[in-house]
């Protein structure tokens, strides 16, 4: 059973979109007005109750994390804003916004330009209002939620994505150029709200206003999921029976994309559970339903990478509408921007591993380094490394990484060390001494001062095999009383060594025994009670054999 209707009178047709958590408070109309779709298409389903409700939280320390240098980082997307002052969004009316409020949103917004990488303008609708609950600093999600079968670019098949990012995808507006891709709301009853500019003048008293902008913007690109856990209650988040979770948006069903990356605590894909389930439920509440110690991650590789594993998302034993699974676990995260509440005294102006987990849905970033080449070429055994840079913004430099060619996980070699903000190009080489012979894969992991990282493109080099064994002539040669040559083996083995005359007769022996890898072996021919004329030195082992001639003269 559906949670709630449509409200278009000329159909009937129920809207299941039981899965996002974006239900505001219960009893809230949510209803999602989900027109005709077209055959082969899936329409568009406006969205029409916010991602997150975000909730004031009592001071617990000062945190400052000021916003990303912006000079170094050229503008990759344009955000207009309109600032309603009539009208509403989700139910609440909209009032005139004060300067200042503005200003601090205009910061917001720039932050956002400098970080991701739009192919098309976001337009945003905010709502300054007196109605919000009391408690809400504010709420915000996407306007529509565009299926992966009616634009071009999306990653995930059968998939839902929000409409900021299916315009990016596909270079156009899906939804019309006169309507908004992002809404939200802010509390206008706060008399506690900063407005300032300086991260560091944030009392214990007041809310950030710049940080709740920059975190329902970070709703509004696509940071949120569709799941739902029901509570029993008549008002059905899934079908009615409590405590089953469910996923998925539309009719049919499919996920959003935000939904492909989370996991349960052993690394099960949410995907992977019957929907809607009372495991699922179990799951999306923080417990196990595999033996594992619980809890919800997101598995992106940019996640990982920037993490250094999964990521815990939020998932209170109570799911909480508009808290639970689009979030990040506030205990694990603390410091980050996309957390489920916001305390006083806080300003974390900087999305950080919000960045990384848009970049996994599918947004492309402002990458911080611009790579003009990455090579291997294999010299004297060794494999050279040289890649070069036509800029670098906060880079604290690379970490060389091999894997044997196209084999499991990538081992780390070394760190160089990067030349952090510059505009003029750089240089960089590095030798790998020591490898086995065989063919490898070479990849470098750019990584920021602020722990961001970026794979450059794998490279590929052979390291040859190695001859099984080295002899060298023997010196010197004509000789008169004696001389010597040298024996190298890649493997340990016996080796025997012996001179014969040009009749083929042994005259003397020169090695008999083990020779150790790689150690080199000194022979010497003695020709005192030898008569001139010719010599072979032939030397064997178990992998190879080889002859020298040599002349003796008296
Ligand atoms: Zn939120």
């Amino acid at each position: 059973m559906p949670n709630y209707t449509e409200t278009n009178a000329a159909s009937s047709w129920t809207v299941a979109w039981q899965g996002i958590p974006w239900g505001l408070v219960t009893g809230l109309l949510l209803g999602l007005v989900a027109p005709e779709p077209g055959w082969g298409q899936q329409a568009p389903r406006p969205v029409d109750r916010p991602v997150c409700v975000l909730p004031e939280a009592p001071f617990q320390g000062k945190k400052i994390r000021p916003a990303p240098e912006k000079s170094a980082r050229p503008k990759t997307a344009t955000i207009t804003v309109n600032y309603r002052s009539g009208g509403s969004i989700y139910g609440y009316s909209c009032s005139a916004w004060p300067q200042d409020a503005k200003d601090a949103f205009g910061r917001a917004v720039s932050t956002w330009e400098g970080l991701i990488d739009a192919g098309h303008p976001i337009a945003m609708d905010a709502c300054w209002s007196t109605a919000l609950p009391s408690g809400t600093l504010g709420s915000a999600g996407p306007v529509t939620l565009h299926h992966s079968s009616s634009f071009t670019g999306a990653p995930k098949s059968g998939t839902w994505y929000p409409v900021a990012l299916a315009n990016s995808m596909e270079g156009a507006d899906l939804n019309g150029s006169s309507n908004a891709e992002i809404q939200a709301v802010f509390n206008a009853n706060k008399s506690d709200w900063y407005f300032g500019a300086d991260p560091g003048a944030v009392s214990a008293g007041e809310h950030d206003f710049e940080t709740v902008v920059l975190h329902e913007i970070g709703h509004g690109l696509g940071f949120t999921g569709s799941a739902n856990v029901d509570d029993g209650a008549g008002d059905d988040e899934c079908r009615g029976t409590a405590d089953e979770g469910c996923l998925g948006i539309g009719s049919p069903e499919g996920p959003a994309a935000y939904d492909h990356f989370v996991e349960e605590d052993a690394a099960v894909s949410l995907l992977n559970y019957t929907d809607p389930s009372a495991d699922l439920g179990t799951v999306l509440t923080g417990g196990t339903t595999s033996g594992g110690g619980g809890g919800l991650f997101f598995n992106g590789s940019a996640v990982v990478a920037a993490n250094g594993g999964v990521a815990a998302l939020y998932a209170p034993s109570t799911w909480t509408a508009g808290s639970s699974f689009s979030h990040w676990d506030q205990t694990a995260f603390p410091d980050e921007l996309m957390k489920p509440q916001l305390p006083r005294g806080q300003a974390l102006r900087d999305p950080q591993l919000a960045l990384s987990l848009l970049q996994d849905l599918g947004w492309n970033q402002t990458i911080p380094v611009e790579w003009v080449a990455f090579d291997a070429v294999t010299a004297q055994g060794d494999v050279m490394l040289t890649w070069q840079t036509a800029s670098e913004t906060a880079n604290a430099g690379f970490r060389i990484e091999h894997r044997p060619r196209g084999d499991g996980a990538f081992a780390v070699l070394d760190f160089v060390d990067g030349a952090g903000t510059t505009t003029e190009p750089q240089s960089y080489r590095y030798r790998v001494k020591g490898l086995p012979p065989g063919a490898y894969d070479f990849r470098l992991k750019q990584i920021d001062t602020d722990g961001t990282a970026w794979y450059s493109p794998t490279v590929e080099a052979t390291v040859a095999l190695e001859a099984p064994y080295r002899l060298s002539p023997v010196y010197p040669n004509p000789m008169r009383t004696a001389a010597r040559l040298k024996l190298r083996v890649r493997e340990a083995q016996p080796v025997y060594a012996a001179a014969y005359n040009a009749l083929g007769r042994r005259v003397q022996t020169l090695h008999a025994g083990p020779v150790a890898a790689h150690a080199a072996v000194e022979m010497t021919l003695r020709a005192e009670q030898l008569p001139s004329g010719v010599y072979f030195v032939r030397v064997e082992g178990k992998t190879f054999s080889a002859a020298r001639r040599v002349t003796l003269v008296r």
